[in-house]
């Protein structure tokens, strides 16, 4: 065996790619929340071939001058991070500084950037992670980023993308999630030159819901609201007979703009609908929880999306009122012989028998 050495910045970069960079959806993830990060009223996302040849994804945030551009492809460059006291209360997306030196260094990339204050923008070029060219260019506030030929250079993991549409709909779901966790701010996907998703800005979320989950099923989720001093519990839930098999993707729930699990949650959803659902079932259920950083502490592991909540209790319980209140206001009520196991439309007087509820997918 050779003797100890540290890597090399352009090595580390490779190998850190693998884990940040398994696929073309995870370079949009990484990249929307960069433009999430900064602010972007509205982001578009232009894919070609499910992203294997190229993904761009375009905002209206803050942008970068040039001494920041240079920066940001330098590992564990960071804007979001001071010290490490603040990790548990990080309100953005990023703070390891590692996704966009990850990207390049396994792509060609062109960044375009211009800070809102600024009369003049940058333009930057890299391939494998080496920047090519900066030059001062004339373009709109904001930023775009260009990802071309992802795994141009590790040949054996760009054999492993799969077919564009398998591509495509890993991306259009990375889009569905961060589009219903920033219901403020607008996303166009499209793909081909053909549009896949579009939101408008600041749109209320019921409109939201339909674009993203579809008009048949969004309209027939009803909305519900409570604040209690700091804490804003709002959302929309299914009636008790609509229901998904699969807790994950029945249960959507944000936290401050983040996606997060929470059992607390999924005790306080269930509980407000009482026996309504049968086991194994639950209703389709889209939550958004705003309470003040302080109060909650959020587990920065990336892919955990745990958080704790201070006052749990006072959560849980404005969360199952909230839910508990607009299902007593809706058509629906349990009937009486067979507890939980039928409901009661008020106004046609139907009984659905809770072991025939629809199942959505
Ligand atoms: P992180 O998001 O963890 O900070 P990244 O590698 O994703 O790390 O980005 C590095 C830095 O580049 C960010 O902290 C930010 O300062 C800057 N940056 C990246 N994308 C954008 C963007 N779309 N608009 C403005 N600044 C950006
Ligand atoms: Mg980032």
């Amino acid at each position: 065996m050779g003797s100890v050495k540290i890597m090399g910045e352009e090595l580390a970069n490779r190998i850190a790619a693998g884990e940040v960079v398994n696929r073309p959806a995870s370079v949009v993830k990484e990249l929307v929340e960069n433009s999430l990060d900064a602010g972007a009223g509205t982001i578009d996302i232009y894919i070609e071939r499910g992203g294997s040849r190229s993904i761009k994804v375009v905002d209206d945030g803050a942008g970068m001058d040039r001494e920041d551009l240079l920066l940001c492809l330098e590992r564990f460059a960071t804007s979001k991070l001071d010290d490490l006291d603040g990790l548990s209360r990080i309100g953005t997306y990023g703070f390891r500084g590692e996704a966009l030196p990850s990207i390049a260094s396994v792509s060609r990339m062109k960044i375009t950037t211009r800070p809102r204050d600024e009369i003049e923008g940058w333009q930057l070029e890299s391939k494998g992670g080496k920047v090519m060219r900066v030059d001062a260019v004339g373009c709109a506030p904001g930023t775009a980023v260009v990802v071309k030929d992802i795994f141009f250079n590790t040949p054996a993991r760009r054999k492993f993308l799969k077919s564009e549409q398998t591509e495509m709909s890993h991306i259009a779901g990375v889009i569905t999630k961060l589009a219903l966790a920033q219901p403020g701010a607008g996303f166009r996907l499209t793909h081909n030159n053909r549009k896949v998703i579009s939101c408008k800005p600041g749109e209320p979320m019921a409109e939201r819901a339909a674009s993203l989950l579809g008009k048949d099923l969004a309209g027939k989720l009803f909305s519900f609201a409570r604040t209690q001093g700091m804490l804003s519990v709002k959302g929309l839930a299914s009636p008790p007979h609509l229901v998904r098999r699969n807790a994950l993707k029945a249960l959507n729930f944000f936290v401050n703009n983040r996606p997060v699990r929470d059992r607390t949650l999924v005790h306080a959803v269930l509980a407000a609908y009482g026996g309504m659902v049968g086991e194994g079932s639950y209703p389709v259920v889209l939550l958004w929880i705003e309470l003040p950083s302080d109060q909650v502490d959020v587990n920065v592991h990336p892919s955990k999306q745990e958080v704790r909540f201070h006052k749990s209790r006072e959560v849980h319980d404005l969360v199952r009122q909230g839910i508990a209140d607009s299902l007593a206001g809706s058509p629906w009520l349990p009937g009486r012989q067979e507890k939980g196991r039928v409901v009661y439309d008020r106004v046609t007087g139907e009984v659905q028998r809770m072991d025939s509820a629809t199942v959505v997918e």
